[in-house]
């Protein structure tokens, strides 16, 4: 080649990966294994979107909890509560066209921690988003409404406003319950802005 040939640049590749093709199977958004983990089974349902209200499509939602009685499947888990052998306490899925997502689930029990005397953590629900948009995960967790844990738990405090930390607490929702079989709980993600939803990995 010679020295004044022009460079041809390559061709672009359109950003990936596409998490939907291939990546993640649908059974892994049913934590209860179709019904056989024990407690009371919960839809969970909600949007991704950005600041804008723009939908974040292809994104992986990954969720993780204890189980109904408050205890995780980790060894550092001391927790004197049952393990249940159909439950594992981790789903993953990802954000339809419109940045909806949908676990099946149960409502998680509360636990103890060592944080301070009889430190008890209110129901929740560990997130974590992942999409095509951010080089790296957000992370936050959920709660349930009317808890009364709620206003002693520091994790929860650590977000000081007082409307932010409303964001993290989940909607019941009649749309998205399910006659005779589950409660339907609504949470919605927003990623960045005034109304954006606290993260843990936010500085
Ligand atoms: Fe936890």
């Amino acid at each position: 080649m010679s020295a004044d040939a022009k460079l041809i640049p390559s061709a672009t590749q359109t950003a990936g990966p596409f998490f939907h093709f291939g990546l993640l199977r649908p059974e892994w958004a049913d934590l209860t294994h179709g019904g056989k983990a024990q407690g009371e089974k919960i839809s969970l349902e909600g949007r991704v979107t950005d600041g804008d209200g723009a939908p974040l499509p292809d994104a992986i939602v990954e969720i993780w909890q204890a189980n109904a009685a408050g205890r995780y499947i980790h060894k550092s888990d001391q927790h004197n509560a049952p393990l249940d052998p159909n439950f594992t306490g981790r789903g993953q899925t990802f954000t339809d066209s419109e940045g909806r997502y949908r676990f099946i689930t149960i409502r998680p029990g509360e636990y103890p921690w060592s944080n301070h005397y009889n430190a008890w953590r209110p129901a929740h629900i560990h997130f974590s988003v992942f999409g095509p948009a951010f080089a790296t995960r957000l992370v936050t967790q959920m709660y349930f409404p009317g808890d009364p844990l709620l206003e002693y738990d520091p994790v929860f405090n650590c977000t000081a406003d007082e409307r932010a930390r409303r964001r993290l607490i989940s909607i019941f929702d009649w749309e998205t319950t399910v006659p005779a079989e589950a409660l339907g709980y609504r949470f919605d993600i927003i990623l960045s802005g005034r109304e954006g939803t606290p993260m843990e990995n936010w500085r």
